[in-house]
Formats: structure tokens, C-alpha cells, sequence
């Protein structure tokens, strides 16, 4: 039995990672791998759920897998895995998806906003029990601890509801798994206060960004609709730059603050500063990033590693599971 705790967290591969990701999840995943047992996710079937063109999905895959190493991760702790290589997340979603009724699916509140944000007209069967399969995801790993953003809690909340109906019917196989959230698990995104940084609503700062993308973007980004000129005075608490530089910018935030308040700082100085902060913070991960971009073998040699020590966890679980249950 291991007595180090496991983290089990993914991503779904659709696309160039953001502020929101980093400081939602990918942070936490680099301090966490220090006292865990970490597990990461490329969630290249979810991937399907919002996209069925699947031509892309090898080279995003490889180029998230290079955003997670260009943050921090790091593949002889952390293994990195694609779920479509490992085929007991298949299994352990067909045998979970018999534990859990239509209508709680139906309930779930991520799945909505997602159909509503993407203009979904009809959900697909597999879209709309796509936490039935995270649940696989997290469970085949005994997952303790979900690293993840605010907006993934009610699906940490469905592996749990999964993981006690399979104990109380078979055998205690599974923990209970508990999210994790970060000080900033529900960033905003450039267009409110109150929108969350995502890539469908166009909104983003990429990791990716170059120095002159950024400083642009932050231009536009929306402040207090009070303040209009310079000296008029400023309320940070509802101004999204504010709560950026309460992340990128911590030691000159009170300053910022009091400046906006007084109305002695403007917006147009408050978000150069802001963005210059920043660029500072992705500048190494970006370096980091050119690193693996160069060396295409190393990048796969690590996911093919990843990949053969999840799926000697997985297997073991499955075996499990198939005990437990008589099957076979
Ligand atoms: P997006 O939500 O940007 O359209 P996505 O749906 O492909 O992208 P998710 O799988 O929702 O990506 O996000 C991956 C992880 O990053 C999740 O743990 C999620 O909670 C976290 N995350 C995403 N956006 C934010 C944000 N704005 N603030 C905090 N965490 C976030
Ligand atoms: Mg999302």
C-alpha cells in the first residue's frame, strides 16, 4: 500500500494554455509534485466531447506536454500520459457509467454553462457524461487530491458520489478525492471582473503571448467603468488588473491600490505595469519552452515513459476492480 498521497489532474489538449490555467491549476501541480505522488492527464478523448476532428489532437497534445515541462513539471516525479494510451480509462468508464443516473448528469452545472458558452444545440452522449469518465480518470490513479480550478469542483463531487456507490456495492477500492483549489482558482478573464479567463470566450493572456501581445491585450482589458479620467478615483476591488497584480505583482499591490483609490494612478500606467509583471513571470517559462521545441525526442521519449508507469497504476487498479466485482 503507498503511503505518499496522489494527485491526479489533466487538461484537455484543445489548444494554447493561458494565465487562467497557470495560476488555476499548473502551479499548484509544480508545488504539489514535491510531497505527492503527481499524476497529469492529457485528456485527449474529452477533447472529443467539443470537437470531433480529431487531426490535431497528436500535435496539441505534444505541444501542452511542452507547456507543462516549460512551467515546472517534472517528468521523474509527475508522469505524463496521454488517456487514450492507457485503455483502462475506457474500461473503468463503462463499469462506472452503471452507477450514476441520467438525471444527475443532466444536472450538472459545468456541463450547462459549457453548452451554453459554446453555442452547443444538441449534447452528445458522451459529452454529457463526461464526468463519468473524468471520474475514471481520477479513481484509476486512486486519486486523493484534484488539483483544478473553481469550475471543476461539481465533477470532483460526481467522482466522489461514483467512488461510494462502487465501495457500498463491491469493495472498498477507491478513496473519496477532494479537490484542491489555488488562491486564484477562478481567474478573471481581459473582458470583466466577473468573466472567467477561457479560451472559447476569447478573452485570454497565452502563455504563449509575446511582450508586445501582451502589453496590447492589457490595453484593452476592461477597468472600474467609474473611472474614466485619470484622477477620477478607482474601486480595484472590482477591477480585473487589480487582481492581476494581486497575482503578478504582489509586492507593489497596496501601492497600485491606494494609487487607484486616491485617483493618482491611472489605468493606462496601472495595466503597463501590470503587463510588464507579467511578461516578467512568463519570460523563463518561455525560454524553457524554445528548450523542448528543439529536442521533439526528448518530449516523446518522456510521454512514452509517462505512459508506461500510469499504465502499470491503472492495470493494477483494474485488477482490482475486476476482482472486487467477479469479473472474469
Ligand atoms: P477553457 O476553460 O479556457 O476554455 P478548457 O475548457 O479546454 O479551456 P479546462 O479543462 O476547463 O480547459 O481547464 C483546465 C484546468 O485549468 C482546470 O483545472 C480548470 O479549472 C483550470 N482553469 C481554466 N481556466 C481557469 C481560470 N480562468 N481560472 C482558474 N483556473 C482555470
Ligand atoms: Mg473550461
Amino acid at each position: 500500500m503507498a503511503t505518499q498521497k496522489t494527485i491526479l489532474s489533466g487538461m484537455r489538449p484543445t489548444g494554447k494554455l493561458h494565465l487562467g490555467h497557470l495560476v488555476g491549476a499548473l502551479e499548484n501541480w509544480v508545488a504539489l509534485q514535491e510531497q505527492y505522488q503527481n499524476f497529469h492527464l492529457i485528456a485527449d478523448y474529452h477533447a472529443l466531447t467539443t470537437n470531433i476532428d480529431s487531426s490535431d489532437i497528436y500535435q496539441n497534445s505534444i505541444d501542452m506536454l511542452i507547456d507543462w515541462l516549460a512551467v515546472g513539471i517534472d517528468p521523474v516525479k509527475s508522469p505524463m500520459f496521454r488517456q487514450s494510451q492507457i485503455k483502462e480509462h475506457t474500461e473503468l468508464h463503462l463499469i462506472f457509467s452503471m452507477l450514476i443516473t441520467q438525471a444527475r448528469l443532466e444536472r450538472n452545472p459545468a456541463v450547462k454553462d459549457q453548452v451554453r458558452d459554446l453555442n452547443i444545440e444538441s449534447v452528445t452522449y458522451g459529452h454529457i457524461g463526461y464526468p463519468v469518465l473524468q471520474a475514471a480518470d481520477i479513481l484509476l490513479y486512486k486519486g486523493d487530491f484534484v488539483p483544478v480550478g473553481e469550475d471543476q469542483v461539481p465533477h470532483v463531487e460526481i467522482t466522489r458520489e461514483i467512488a461510494r456507490k462502487f465501495n457500498a456495492q463491491y469493495g472498498a477500492v477507491f478513496p473519496e478525492p477532494e479537490p484542491k483549489l489555488t488562491k486564484f482558482a477562478r481567474l478573471p478573464g481581459l473582458d470583466g471582473a466577473d468573466k472567467k479567463m477561457s479560451k472559447s470566450a476569447g478573452n485570454t493572456i497565452l502563455l504563449s503571448d509575446s511582450p508586445e501581445d501582451i502589453q496590447k491585450k492589457m490595453k484593452g482589458a476592461v477597468t472600474d467603468p467609474q473611472k474614466i479620467r485619470r484622477n477620477d478615483p478607482g474601486r480595484p476591488e472590482i477591477c480585473l488588473v487589480y487582481t492581476y497584480h494581486l497575482k503578478f505583482n504582489t509586492t507593489e499591490a497596496p501601492e497600485i491600490e491606494s494609487g487607484c483609490r486616491s485617483g493618482a494612478l491611472g489605468c493606462v500606467d496601472c495595466k503597463r505595469r501590470c503587463a510588464t509583471r507579467i511578461i516578467e513571470t512568463l519570460a523563463p517559462i518561455g525560454e524553457k519552452r524554445a528548450f523542448y521545441e528543439t529536442r521533439p525526442n526528448e518530449v516523446t521519449a518522456i510521454l512514452a515513459d509517462g505512459e508506461t508507469k500510469a499504465r502499470a497504476r491503472a492495470e493494477e487498479t483494474m485488477k482490482e476492480v475486476r476482482n472486487v466485482m467477479k469479473l472474469g
